[in-house]
């Protein structure tokens, strides 16, 4: 049979299942609180868009433009693409949308983005983003906000030893000279470029310091430094970051071959960097992008933003045993026999009105006293509700802690709420 006769999900496109969802839960319900508490608000876009947009923003000799976008023709004719990353997306819907004009915009997002890149261990084809960006702030201040809105996040996540990397790209044209000095550097050894970076050469050559070619590393590793030619302005704005950062004591460490695979970032780049998770070990990546929003056909906005891998962040807190708070039922109510099962509903009822918060899991479908307790006790519930023929005949219920050896405890219906209640907040 071919694979798409058979009845699977695309490769690299994963299932989440029920059993994984409580760490998506958390991570996202975590991150959604703490955005609020920065003032940050949700906004959602379209997961297609015109292939131009990333083509015009990404950047045409990146790796994502080049090998990675999921483009296809609509029946109009337009080629339109999955969206391979958050930012250009909301950059055209803060466009078109006239958010730019003397406002100034902090939203975040979160979703599925699509690459095509080689499916393996915390790199898949279609992965989710929660990203967060910030239109009309210029000054370094607001990077420093931006990656403190991080740190403090896996600080609430119980994630520990991520590092921080951070470096200055500089300004676009502070950027020309350094370019011209790399591309002959280069040009020199060019025996040893593969073909991306040959053909990235002339154009682009800062793009060859983002190779994930091993065979290339020393050549990258001895390349003349950004760093070196940054402009004043930009060093100043870089040291500012860094007074920032030091004052609130998030330790950093300063990567000046740190350049993003994108093409938009000027300013302000930063990583966050784990060494548990085998070779995928960037779980948040960001930077400034001032020009951005101008070179799309929007009025010149300066702007920032980053974006953090949920799967690789999950592995994270699975990889170091993060506890995450149970989303399993509280309660489970047995109905054992006819009479049982006719009022029982009505009573689990009248118990979710009275008790808002607790998670009550009702048997549907009947079943003896025995398989049903049988589930009650897979469902996770720490207490089981037992209506049989008796007690619904005296109006009554059994209350049992399916997590000790405590004797059951019979209650009438009036009480019952009110007793279940004391016991949950025990
Ligand atoms: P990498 O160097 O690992 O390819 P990247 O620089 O391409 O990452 P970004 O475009 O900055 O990644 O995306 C932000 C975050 O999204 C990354 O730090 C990573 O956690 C996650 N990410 C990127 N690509 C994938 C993928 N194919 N599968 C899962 N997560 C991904
Ligand atoms: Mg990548």
């Amino acid at each position: 049979m071919s694979s798409e006769n058979k009845l699977q999900a695309i490769r690299g496109m994963n299932d989440i299942l029920p059993a994984d969802i409580a760490y998506w839960q958390y991570l996202e319900s975590t991150a959604r609180a703490l955005f609020a508490e920065y003032g940050f608000q949700e906004i959602r876009v379209p997961i297609v868009e015109h292939t131009s947009l990333f083509k015009r923003s990404i950047g045409e000799l990146t790796d994502i433009v080049e090998k990675e976008m999921y483009t296809f023709e609509d029946r109009s004719g337009d080629s339109l693409t999955l969206r391979p990353e958050a930012t250009a997306g909301l950059v055209r819907a803060m466009i078109s949308n006239g958010l730019l004009h003397n406002q100034r915009q902090k939203v975040w997002t979160a979703g599925p983005m699509f690459r095509h890149e080689r499916p393996q261990k915390g790199r898949y084809r279609q992965f989710h983003q929660m990203d967060v960006e910030a239109f009309g702030y210029a000054g370094p201040d607001l990077d420093a906000e931006l990656i403190l809105m991080t740190a403090r996040l896996w600080q609430r996540l119980g994630i520990q030893r991520l590092v921080l990397n951070i470096n200055s790209l500089g300004t676009t044209q502070s950027r020309q000279a350094y370019r011209d000095i790399l591309r002959d550097y280069f040009k020199a050894h060019q025996d040893q470029l593969d073909e991306d970076s040959l053909r990235r050469l002339e154009i682009n050559p800062l793009r060859i310091l983002d190779t994930k070619n091993p065979a290339m590393a020393t050549l990258v590793a001895n390349a003349p430094l950004l760093t070196d030619y940054l402009d004043e302005e930009s060093a100043l704005h870089f040291k500012t970051l860094c007074h920032h950062l030091d004052l609130v004591g998030i330790s950093y460490v300063i990567n000046p071959r740190l350049v993003r695979g994108l093409d938009y970032y000027s300013r302000t780049v930063f990583e966050w960097v784990t060494t548990e998770l085998g070779s995928q070990d960037a779980v948040c990546s960001g930077g400034r992008y001032d020009g951005l929003v101008a070179q799309l056909g929007g009025e010149h906005t300066p702007a920032m933003g980053w974006a953090l891998g949920e799967e690789r962040i999950i592995n994270l807190m699975q990889v170091q045993g993060v506890q995450i708070p149970l989303t399993t039922v509280d309660v489970y109510v047995v109905l054992v026999g006819q009479q049982a099962e006719s009022v029982g509903l009505a009573l689990v009822e009248r118990l979710r009105t009275q008790l808002p918060s607790c998670r009550i899991d009702t048997n549907c479908g009947g079943g003896s006293f025995k398989s049903q307790l049988k589930r009650a006790d897979r469902s996770g519930a720490r207490y089981a509700v037992i209506l049989g023929e008796v007690e619904a005949q005296q109006q009554r219920a059994a209350i049992k802690d399916l997590r000790s050896d405590s004797a059951q405890e019979e209650v009438t219906w009036d009480l019952l709420g009110n007793m279940l209640q004391q016991r949950l907040v025990r």
